[in-house]
Order: structure tokens, then C-alpha cells, then sequence
């Protein structure tokens, strides 16, 4: 038999237990953070110590350049050791180019951390393509893309991106968390990594904190090894158990992300047909600004995510989020669950969300419930 091309077979291939004995189905988990040395000095199984390796990340780190088509992945502690270790990977003096709505602590981790380190950035608008053109400098190394973006869903371009970056010598990664590789392929596109949060879509339910990068088979090398040895040297790594919770994640994620779209364009579409809705962002809406592009990049769907807007400034939309009963109100997204959140608030008081936006995360609940719970919540 060739080698599967479905993503379903290859998620499950991949996660599957290698080199056990005991004829389990389901993975072992190793806690044990170090590992034995034969006599002669060397160690039989190639694990020394679990920051460097540990049998658990090694099969995460595997099935992950597997289903994305990368050449490796690294995992990592959280989503945000992921983009530190990107970040660190760049000389003091480097500049990047940022989405100017990217993920809210990326954007402070470049300008309280990377700051003090001369590590220069310039917030762009990533759906004006003459205004990134227009940000590129000489010392440019790499431009950060978030597509769709946070809260506002704005989508941008990534092949078009990368081409950009690689004609000016910089890199081009993509933060393809709300996305995941069954909606988007950003290394098929160009990008020389992803990075992802699995705390999200991956581990889908909302109890693990997780990190990612996958990288292409285009890369640098030397880009690659920074990042490899940055991981082992400042250690943000996942225990084994939160790198056994994303390996099972991966056997469900396409059932649970097509799922939740599925769900989400139906509720996108009632939002927008609902009268006490002033605004509703979601790529899939044919009404969306980038929506010819959205449906190119993303052809199975533009994610789960939806924000709305409701009234004028905070207290509507507060009260709104407190008559719903389906829908926890809780910052992240991912899970089989669904959540609300009022981005604002959690934000800063410079931030440019909207007083009244709503940003929803759509779980696997049923869809006629879900409408249900937003219909008496905006009666
Ligand atoms: C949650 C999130 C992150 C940060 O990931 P953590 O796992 O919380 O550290 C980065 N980017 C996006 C788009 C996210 O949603």
C-alpha cells in the first residue's frame, strides 16, 4: 500500500505508539526526566535528559512536521515560548514587521522584552500590501503574519507575504493558531514556519498549555539549529503529559475543527441577520472585505471564530455575556466548548478593540442550541 495522503489517516498514523513492546494501542507516558548511560557511555535510546528529549515530545514533535508537511517541529511550554524563542532566534539590531492587530502579548513581548534587547518592530496593516512594502528596511529578518487576525478576523495574503520577505532576504512566519493545518497551510504557501498555541484547536479541550513551531523544508539551516538550540537552552518545554494530551488532540482535530466551522458559519449567519447586530466579522461571510482571498487560503472553511458587535460602548455587550448560558465567559478558544469573551477588557486601555465587540469561540455543542441561547440573549 502507498503511503496515506488523507489527513485523518496520517493524524492517527502519526500519533500512533512506536517502538512498544507491549502491544499498546494507546501511548505510554514518560515522566522520567533523565535517562540511562550504558557502559561504554552512550545512551541506547538517544534520550539523555527530558529537556533535551523526552519519548513523548519526540512523537508530538514528529506527528506535527508530519501533518503539517514540515521538516521538523519543535514543541514548546505555551504558544508564547514558541514566539519568544522565534524572536530570540533574531540578532539585537534585527527589525520584524507585526500584523498592527497581532495576538495582544505578542505585541508585548516585542515592546517591553525585545525592546530593551534592540530588537526593533513596526506594527503594519498586513491587508495594505504597499504599506507592508513601504515598513520593509534594510535590517528587516522576518515578517509575523496572523491570519485571520485578533478579534477582528482581517485576513492577509501569505503567499504574497512570503514572497515579499524572501525578495528582501527576511523570513516569513505565520501564527496559524485559529487555523490549524485542516484550514490553512501557510508552508504550502511560502512560509518558512508556523507557530502554533496547541493550547487551542490542538488540545481542544481546554487543559493543556502548548506550544509549537514547524518548519519548512526551505528554511535556512542556520535559522533552524538557532531555534533547536534555544529551545534546549532556555527550557520552555512540555512535560510529558501536556505533549501526550496534544498527541491524542491530533487524532481528533479535524472532526473537531470541521465540527466547529460548520457550526460557526451557521451562527455567523444568524448574527447577520439578527437586527440587534451592528457588525459581524467572519471571513466566510460573503460580506467580509478580504472574502475572495479568505475562501483561496482557506478553502475548508475560515475557522470558528466570530466577532460581533452589539450596541454602543461596554455595558451592552456585558449584559449580553451575561445572559447566555451556553457559552462560558472565559478568555482562549479551541475547545469542544464554547466560550465568550469581551476582548477589551483584557486587553489594554490603548488597544483598538472595540468597546463593544464580543469575540466568540464556537465549540462541537448543537448548533440549534447554540442559536437558541444567542436568540434570548439579544431578545
Ligand atoms: C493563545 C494564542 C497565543 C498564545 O499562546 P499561549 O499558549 O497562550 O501562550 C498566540 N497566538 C494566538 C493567535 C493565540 O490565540
Amino acid at each position: 500500500m502507498t503511503k496515506p495522503t488523507h489527513f485523518e489517516t496520517r493524524a492517527i498514523q502519526a500519533t500512533e505508539p512506536k517502538g512498544d513492546e507491549t502491544g499498546s494501542v494507546a501511548n505510554a507516558i514518560y515522566p522520567s526526566t533523565t535517562f540511562k548511560r550504558e557502559a561504554d557511555g552512550t545512551f541506547k535510546s538517544g534520550y539523555i535528559y527530558s529537556r533535551k528529549n523526552n519519548p513523548n515530545r519526540s512523537l508530538l514533535e514528529t506527528a506535527l512536521a508530519e501533518i503539517e508537511g514540515g521538516e521538523l517541529a519543535l514543541a514548546f511550554a505555551s504558544g508564547m515560548a514558541a514566539i519568544n524563542t522565534v524572536f530570540q532566534a533574531l540578532k539585537p539590531g534585527d527589525h520584524v514587521i507585526v500584523p498592527d492587530d497581532a495576538y495582544y502579548e505578542l505585541r508585548r513581548t516585542l515592546s517591553e522584552l525585545f525592546s530593551a534587547w534592540q530588537l526593533q518592530h513596526t506594527p503594519v496593516d498586513m491587508t495594505n500590501h504597499s504599506a507592508i512594502t513601504a515598513a520593509v528596511k534594510p535590517n528587516t529578518k522576518l515578517i509575523w503574519v496572523e491570519s485571520p487576525s485578533n478579534p477582528l478576523l482581517k485576513v492577509s495574503d501569505i503567499q504574497r507575504i512570503s514572497q515579499l520577505a524572501h525578495a528582501h532576504d527576511a523570513l516569513c512566519v505565520v501564527d496559524n493558531t485559529w487555523c490549524t493545518p485542516v484550514l490553512q497551510r501557510p508552508l504550502a504557501l511560502g512560509a518558512d514556519a508556523v507557530m502554533y498555541s496547541t493550547t487551542k484547536y490542538f488540545g481542544g479541550h481546554s487543559d493543556s498549555l502548548s506550544g509549537a513551531l514547524v518548519l519548512n523544508q526551505s528554511a535556512p539551516k542556520a535559522f533552524k539549529d538557532k531555534l533547536k538550540n534555544i529551545q534546549n537552552l532556555s527550557g520552555a518545554v512540555p512535560s510529558a503529559f501536556d505533549a501526550w494530551l496534544i498527541t491524542r488532540g491530533i487524532k481528533t482535530l479535524k472532526l473537531r475543527v470541521i465540527q466547529q466551522v460548520k457550526n460557526a458559519q451557521t451562527l455567523a449567519q444568524f448574527f447577520s441577520e439578527h437586527q440587534a447586530i451592528k457588525a459581524v466579522h467572519f471571513p466566510d461571510l460573503t460580506t467580509h472585505p478580504q472574502h475572495d482571498l479568505a475562501q483561496q487560503q482557506m478553502p475548508n472553511g475560515c475557522g470558528a471564530m466570530i466577532s460581533i458587535q452589539v450596541g454602543k460602548g461596554r455595558d451592552v455587550a456585558m449584559g449580553v455575556i451575561a445572559k447566555l448560558k451556553l457559552f462560558t465567559p472565559a478568555t482562549s478558544l479551541g475547545g469542544v466548548e464554547s466560550l465568550v469573551e469581551h476582548r477589551k477588557s483584557v486587553e489594554d486601555i490603548n488597544s483598538q478593540t472595540p468597546e463593544n465587540l464580543i469575540r466568540v469561540s464556537v465549540g462541537i455543542e448543537h448548533i440549534d442550541d447554540l442559536i437558541a441561547d444567542w436568540g434570548q440573549a439579544l431578545a
